[in-house]
């Protein structure tokens, strides 16, 4: 199947010559081919969505957010049918998709509270007679570029703030992970969006960059990894846009002697290996601090090798292949580094045999590398894959110290009983999203997601109040009325 484009509310058949492949990453069966289209159908997708920015923006907030109620609502009908898409597209487990489409949900929920969060401020009398508003007002037309692991979540961390704040979007997905979106889209037609607000140009980078060049598209929201993160904010700021870009990650979790031994094994390795890894909250160094390290060593190894791996629709299965056989070899390279770096392979996911239904599937099972150097390569390469590194830590100063050493921000996690521990930890650790007892920090939709140093390129990130103040221009307005005018009547 090749996928279409909607471009002013029609399906349009793109003049691609190039496409990429769509497949099942557990059976390896083609899916779709995703056009990789021209710098053409990006400019028709703008020109049309500047047509349609002009009524959208007049159209009163309440009325805005009626088309996103009724996608509320449609999402919450068609959610077992996205979730099982996700599976399919991307290879996590039924349990991780259901969960990715709630938090889609919970987006178009907040963004449903448009009319009181886009208010501005107004101070009377500024000076006699004088009054003094700020009024907040759409950018225009805004692009969204996803990446492929979270194909049904990450574009609603930015599309409903952008068509509730009333501007109109380009949206283009993952060309790996497409046809989530390709369902995401369809509800918001059905939805009843009028034509050209929200429109969907499927490619790889060289549609990316005709929508950074593009005079007509205003602001660009980006997830992907760092170097393409840097390439966005350069390229989008040097033509002027506004630009929030997320970037990748190596989030490390510290475990303290104190910590909880039940909960904690069972949440980090949950970090660790859920989603297999293809997460940019997954944690990935874990630092075991002091006598942590003789409690916890064997009870992840135990947690980890029980890990049944398999395709995310069956049951029972708690992880599934990661994304292409590409990936799986640029993991298994990285835990060889490991190793030539002077880590001890505690547990070895690259020996997995999948099942023959499965035999063409990137399956990796978990991996543990013990004493990982903290000085080396793989301690701060990410590897987006099921694989933990051991590290020690003498005391807290040492991993604090170490954690802020290194070049992202995404996540920093701290499992503990102690509080004042926990409150230094908090309040020291150079990341945007802090984890207590809590091995996934991710910010819930009302709440932005707040990666910091190369995780993050920008100052307003994806969701909440920052989704809104980045999708709108502020606008002031100093107003003289005075008393004597109104005398006449
Ligand atoms: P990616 O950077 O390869 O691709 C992301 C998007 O950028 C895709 O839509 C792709 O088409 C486009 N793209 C790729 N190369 C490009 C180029 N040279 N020029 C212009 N556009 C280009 O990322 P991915 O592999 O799809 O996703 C995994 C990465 O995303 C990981 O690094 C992960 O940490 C990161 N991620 C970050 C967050 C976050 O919130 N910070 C969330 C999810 C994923």
């Amino acid at each position: 199947m090749e996928l279409k484009n909607y471009i002013g509310g029609v399906w349009r058949h793109s003049a691609a010559t190039e496409f990429a492949t769509v497949s099942d990453p557990a059976t390896g069966e083609v899916l779709a081919k995703t056009p990789l289209s021209p710098p053409s159908e990006v400019d028709m997708a703008a020109t049309i969505a500047a047509e349609a920015f002009v009524d959208w923006r007049r159209t009163p907030p309440v009325k805005r957010i009626q088309p996103l109620f009724k996608l509320k609502a449609l999402m919450e009908d068609h959610f077992d049918g996205m979730a099982e898409m996700i599976v399919l597209e991307n290879g996590k487990t039924i349990g991780e998709a259901r969960g990715e489409i709630r938090r889609a949900i919970e987006n178009v929920e907040v963004a449903c509270g448009i009319p009181l969060m886009m208010q501005g401020a107004v101070s009377e009398d500024i000076a006699r007679g004088i009054d003094e508003f700020m009024i907040r007002q759409p950018v225009g037309v805004v692009a969204i570029v996803a990446p492929f692991n979270f194909p049904g979540m990450i574009p609603f961390w930015f599309l409903p703030y952008a068509v509730a704040t009333g501007n109109t979007v380009i949206m283009k997905p993952s060309e790996r992970t497409p046809l989530t979106m390709q369902m995401g889209i369809e509800l918001m037609e059905a939805a009843g969006f009028p034509r050209g607000v929200v429109n969907m140009v499927h490619g790889g980078a060289e549609t990316v960059n005709a929508i950074l060049d593009h005079p007509t598209i205003k602001a660009v929201s980006f997830v992907g990894s760092t170097a393409v993160a840097k390439h966005i904010y350069a390229r989008a700021a040097a033509n002027g846009k506004r630009v929030q870009a997320q970037g990748g990650a190596k989030n490390p979790l510290l475990i303290m002697p104190d910590a909880d031994v039940e909960m904690t094994t069972k949440i980090v390795t949950d970090s660790v290996f859920g989603n297999s890894g293809q997460r940019c909250l997954a944690a990935s160094n874990i630092i075991l601090v002091g006598a942590a390290k003789e409690i916890f060593t064997p009870l992840l190894q135990k947690t980890a090798v029980s890990r049944v791996l398999g395709h995310g629709l069956d049951d029972g299965v708690e992880m599934g292949p990661v994304i292409s056989g590409q990936s799986k070899e640029r993991i298994s390279g990285l835990i060889e580094m490991g190793v030539r770096e002077g880590a001890e392979l505690l547990v070895d996911g690259r020996s997995f045999t999948p099942p023959s239904a499965l035999k063409e599937g990137h399956f990796l099972a978990p991996t543990i590398l013990d004493n990982v150097a903290i000085d080396g390569e793989l301690s701060r390469t990410e590897i987006f894959g099921p694989v933990m590194s051991l590290m020690h830590a003498a005391d807290l100063d040492e991993a604090i110290a170490w954690i802020n050493s290194g070049q992202y921000g995404n996540m920093a996690s701290l499992f503990t009983t102690s509080g004042g521990v926990a409150r230094r930890f908090r309040y020291e650790a150079q990341a945007g999203n802090i984890g207590i007892n809590i091995g996934v920090a991710a910010p819930m939709a009302f709440f932005p997601f707040s990666g910091w140093k190369d995780s993050f390129f920008g100052t307003l990130h994806a969701q909440s109040g920052h989704g809104v103040e980045f999708y709108t221009q502020t606008k002031i307005v100093v107003e003289r009325w005075l008393k004597e005018w109104s005398r006449q009547f």
